[in-house]
């Protein structure tokens, strides 16, 4: 594996693999690697030629009172988890390589997509998310790029861009991986005291029982809601952000379930927000 810190030095080992006929597939994260990150790069080594992996920590996706400065951050084991996945490129660019001075181009996908769940508290968190993946799909040029439904607006976010801004580039959906207790894998998990990360097993299981809920017919969207939040208000330490019941195509919200839907919460521990989701098919 090699390890890249320039778009330039990038570019040439791309084209030098595309000349050679390469189909390229790309994992962007923002490191702290968990087996849900791993599972998308072994997806990638699994169906393209030459795999790249990339970490960047990307200052505009954060408000200003989130957690960017604190971002659990670890490059040298990230270097070997990746590498064991078998990247052949790991990207990790300074943050001054992808905004220089006077930097003032970004990509915002507009409308409910990007305003209602994660866009209501987290004001211009998909318009730096859009432009950073809008920019590393343009360094990269990957035939084919993978991400978690761990992130499921996030994924309908970048479907989109992608469609409408005509970016020749197939994304891949890919399953959400669990802890032993259910707990959705991600980097911000280390922020949870043992009392919390106990607590937070409630999500995962709350989602649980709604989906068996719904395959027993109870289809009220509002009534599955109210049993999701009383659930998750038993554990003491759980301050939910939001719970929802949307369209699982275009995130709209439902009232009565029908078809695929998608059931999505945010809920804070503490300082730690955590998200979780689970689609549901009738
Ligand atoms: P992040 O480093 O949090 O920006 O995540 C990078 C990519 O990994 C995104 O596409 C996430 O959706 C994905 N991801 C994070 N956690 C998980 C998980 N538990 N299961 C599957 N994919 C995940």
């Amino acid at each position: 594996m090699k390890t890249v810190e320039t778009i330039k030095e990038l570019r040439a080992n791309i084209k030098q693999a595309k000349r050679k006929g390469k189909k390229i597939g790309f994992v962007p994260t923002m490191g702290f690697l968990h087996e849900g990150h791993l599972s998308l790069m072994r997806k990638a080594r699994l169906e393209t030629d030459v795999v790249v992996a990339s970490i960047f920590v990307n200052p505009t996706q954060f408000g200003p009172n989130e957690d960017f400065e604190a971002y659990p951050r670890d490059m040298q084991r990230d270097a070997l988890m990746t590498e064991e996945c078998g990247v052949d490129y790991l990207f990790t660019p300074s943050v001054e390589e992808i905004y220089p001075e006077n930097y003032v181009t970004y990509v915002d996908v507009e409308g409910d997509i990007t305003r209602q769940l994660c866009g209501k508290n987290r004001p211009g968190h998909f318009r730096g998310v859009t432009t950073v993946v809008s920019k590393l799909l343009n360094i990269v040029t990957p035939d084919y790029a993978y991400f978690g439904k761990k992130d499921a607006q996030q994924v309908a976010v970048i479907d989109k861009m992608v469609r409408d801004l005509n970016i020749d580039v197939g994304i891949v959906p890919c399953p959400i991986i669990r802890d032993h207790d259910g707990l959705a894998l991600s980097s911000r998990n280390t922020y949870l005291s043992s009392e919390q990360r106990k607590e937070a097993k409630i999500l995962s299981q709350s989602l649980f029982e709604a989906e068996k809920l719904i395959y027993q017919r109870k289809l009220d969207s509002k009534k599955i809601k109210e049993f999701l939040i009383d659930r998750i208000s038993s554990a003491k330490n759980a301050i939910i952000d939001y719970v929802e019941i949307v369209n699982g195509k275009n995130l709209n919200q439902v009232n009565e379930i029908s078809g695929g839907v998608l059931i999505a919460l945010a809920v804070k521990f503490g300082k730690t927000r955590l998200i979780d989701n689970i689609g549901v098919e009738l």
